[in-house]
Parts: C-alpha cells; structure tokens; sequence
C-alpha cells in the first residue's frame, strides 16, 4: 500500500489576493496555466482534486498577511476556505507589524476561526522571530500545543529580507519555549540547511520543512538525511511548483528506507496535527 501523505504547505486564495507577480508566477510554473484553470485550483474543488491525483490525504492552507512581498490572504479567508473541509487545516498567519497584539491575534485565529496552527514569514513582514515582544504569542502557541511554522531562508518575491529568516534565530525560541513545536520552513533554503538540520537534531522540539526543495537536491543539502527522519516534514508550497504529484513521486524515488518515508510524508505531520497515524 502507497503511504498517505500530509502536505503540510499549500496557498489557496483569489487570485486578486496575491500582487500580480505573484500570480504570474504562479501561472508559468503550471505550464502557463490560464487564469480561469489557476482560478478553479484555487478553490476547495480544484485543490482536493489536485490532492486525489496526487495522492495526498490532508493539506495545510495557510494565509498571508504579506503586502510588501505576496499579497494579503487573510485568516478569515483561509477559515471560510477550509470550512466544512475535514481534509484542509486551516493555519492562521500574523504579521507583528499589522495587529497592536500578535498574541490576541492568534488567540482570536485559534478561539474565533478554528485554525489549527500558525505561520509566521520574517523575511516577508520584516521582523526578527526572537523578539521578546512576540513571546506572549509564543507562550499561547505553546499552552494550546499548536504548531507555529517559521520561513527560514530565502524567497524568489521582491521585497523578501533574508536576514530575518536565519534559522539560528529560532534557537533562542526552542530555548525559552520547551514545548513549542517549531517548524522551519524550507529548512534555510540557500545557505543554512547546516544550521536547519543541527536545530533539528539538538532541539527536541524542532522540525525541518522541506517545501520548495528539491527532491534530487535533498540528500546533497542532508547528508544525513536518512538519520533526520523523525524531523523532517513533507510541504509543497502548492501552487509553487509545476507539479505537486512529480514532487510527491520524486520523494518516494529517494534511495532512503520506506520507514523514513512514511514518517516525512505523513507520521510525523500526523503526530503533530493530532491526526491518525
Ligand atoms: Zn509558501
């Protein structure tokens, strides 16, 4: 039997959510998709038939609080989107800059919107994610057991700062937050997959994320790729990439053991979404 997989980064929106680029983007890597297909894969339908095809059983759709670099898909949005959807998990995103308290603005996304989950872009919104002042945040995330999903490393969208994705700057947050399950978001894509892959293994609490890496490229940036099995989380970026079912086989290709598979493409995402295993 095929393992199930969890895709643990998906974007679904409007079009007009996203700046222009964006979408074009978007578009050209789905073969110069026309804005009508773009339109309908962006919808409840059109993504869960991309994920039948593709073989994946739960998605995680996040939202964007990012005018400078991406766009704005609010947490309403993202609610209205995965409601009534047993199979979409709604993440909430705050951007520090745009609410007067990051915490109340989780708590309203967990209480009020039924997310399940937080991300948080630096390199978009501009923010350093050590900030003593996102700590309350922090300590909800952690008291409520919800997983808060950090970019790390670099972007193709104008406008992004890589200095803010250094994932060395999580080290204080695992630190001071024991029980707080961290994810890094493309594992430093660029030049700190080391310091990924060494957060991972020294932090019981952090997990790599692998979207918008390659396939054939992951055994290179983690030699010991094998070994950070129970660490590492299968994300896509979908719509990011021309094709989400080719990423998924190019996963399975990898010369690493069924067991570790199982456990990047689902069991460990399961464990931390509270779903079956
Ligand atoms: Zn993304």
């Amino acid at each position: 039997m095929t393992t199930p997989v969890i895709d643990f980064h998906v974007h679904a929106a409007r079009p007009e959510d996203y700046h222009p680029w964006v979408v074009d983007w978007m578009r050209s890597l789905l073969g110069e998709a026309s804005l009508e297909k773009f339109r309908y894969l962006m919808t409840p339908p059109g993504l869960l038939s991309v994920m039948d095809d593709s073989g994946v059983a739960y998605a995680v759709i996040l939202a964007d609080m990012h005018p400078k670099t991406v766009g704005t898909v609010t947490n309403e949005s993202v609610a209205e989107f995965c409601r009534g959807q047993e199979r979409l998990i709604p993440f909430g995103c705050v951007n520090p800059h745009l609410v007067s308290s990051p915490r109340d603005e989780l708590k309203r996304c967990l209480d009020e919107l039924g997310m399940r989950g937080l991300k948080l872009a630096p390199t978009y919104a501009h923010f350093y994610p050590n900030d003593p002042s996102l700590y309350p945040m922090y300590a909800l995330a952690e008291e409520r057991k919800v997983p808060v999903m950090f970019h790390t490393g670099s972007s193709v969208f104008k406008g992004s700062k890589i200095k803010f994705g250094e994932p060395a700057l999580l080290d204080d947050v695992a630190v001071d937050f024991p029980n707080l399950t961290i994810l890094l978001v493309h594992s430093g894509r660029g030049f700190w997959y080391d310091q990924a892959a060494f957060l991972a293994r020294l932090h019981p609490n952090v997990y790599m994320e692998i979207a918008g890496l390659p396939p054939q490229k992951l055994l290179t940036y983690f030699p010991e790729f094998e070994r950070l099995a129970d660490k590492t989380i299968f994300g896509s970026d979908w719509p990011g990439l021309p094709s989400l079912r080719k990423n998924i086989e190019d996963i399975r290709a990898l010369p690493i053991s069924d067991a570790a598979k199982a456990k990047i493409l689902y069991g460990n995402a399961a464990r931390l979404l509270g779903l079956s295993v």
